[in-house]
């Protein structure tokens, strides 16, 4: 039979020709074959690291680790992959390695060390991208679903926020007062002292409306000059009380020394109304509140 094999493929280069490190260690791990990747990249001398141990190789958290899972690990498996430890150069600078590792009969392992310093640095970019990412989501949201003049909600998150609270009115069998609040005149303030004038007082009344809510209340800016207030527990009597409390605590703004007022209409429900069915009731209740001359609140027949 003729031997067709052709002998020039066999004349391949050694492991010195590998662009990653080969080291073998005996049963005692220690080193008696390292590659030339160690004195060509890592700055080691190949003969003195042959008869060191392995161990010499790794930084102090890597050497733990390699005690407690790296070898029990290849005495069970005979074999480990993709283990990232912290390998020391020749001049005592950690590099950090990807480690494949596999183990004969006779405790030789046959190490293979990938450098991973790259892969380390794309996924340290891949955390900080990943949090700015975050940062910015955190801001649209922010931006979405915040009024910027006054720092309150705006519509758009009553819409998403308001039917769960009134959800909750109908699972926990409690009332929930919904509050529709307007600027009086609010035009003649703005015609005559400007339209900054009328930012501020929206502003202020915004802060006033801010501090004053309790934590589960909801409060928003609905638009213009109109203000919407959900207050989960509340009864019909608690919410007359509150709207009262209300009125005086908006006094405290004055145009030109005279006190702002508002209109508040008020519906009360046990959840069973969806959100736009209880702003249109509170909406008739606050029509009823400027027809019936302003600066007072009304509930709706309902309530
Ligand atoms: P009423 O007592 O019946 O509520 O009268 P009003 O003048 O308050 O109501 P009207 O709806 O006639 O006017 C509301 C005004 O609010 C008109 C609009 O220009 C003004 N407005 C809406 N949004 C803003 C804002 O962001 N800033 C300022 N300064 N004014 C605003
Ligand atoms: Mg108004
Ligand atoms: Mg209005």
């Amino acid at each position: 039979m003729s031997n067709n094999i052709d002998n020039s493929v066999l004349e391949v280069p050694g492991p010195d020709a590998f662009q990653c490190g080969a080291l073998i260690t005996d049963k005692h791990r220690k080193i008696i074959y390292a590659n030339a990747y160690f004195s060509d990249e890592l700055n080691w001398q190949i003969e003195t690291l042959v008869g060191k141990s392995s161990d010499d190789l790794f930084s102090y958290s890597s050497k733990i680790f390699i005690e407690s899972y790296l070898m029990p690990l290849l005495l069970h498996e005979k074999k480990c992959d993709e283990i990232q430890l912290a390998l020391l150069d020749g001049n005592n600078k950690r590099i950090s390695i990807i480690v494949n590792a596999k183990m004969d009969d006779q405790g030789k392992i046959y190490w293979s060390f990938f450098n991973a310093t790259k892969r380390d640095k794309l996924y340290e970019e891949l955390i900080e991208t990943r949090k700015k990412l975050e940062a910015q989501a955190k801001i649209l949201h922010s931006m979405s679903s915040t009024d910027d003049l006054t720092g309150l909600m705006n519509r758009r998150e009553v819409n998403l926020r308001g039917p769960e609270l009134i959800n909750q009115a109908k699972r926990y069998t409690h009332t929930i007062a919904l509050l529709m609040i307007d600027i009086d005149h609010f035009k003649q303030i703005n015609d005559t002292y400007g339209h900054l004038e009328g930012d501020r007082v929206l502003t202020e009344l915004g802060l006033r409306l801010k501090t004053f809510g309790r934590q589960t209340d909801l409060i928003a800016r609905f638009g213009g000059e109109e203000f919407i207030m959900l207050l989960p527990d509340t009864d019909a009597n608690e919410a007359s009380l509150f709207a009262e409390r209300l009125h005086k605590l908006m006094s405290e703004i004055e145009v030109n020394n005279i006190p702002v007022t508002v209109s508040i209409g008020i519906t009360m429900s046990d959840g069973s109304q969806n959100l736009q069915e209880l702003t249109k009731r509170a909406d008739n209740a606050l029509y009823k509140a400027k027809s019936n001359g302003r600066n007072r609140t009304e509930f709706d027949q309902q309530a």
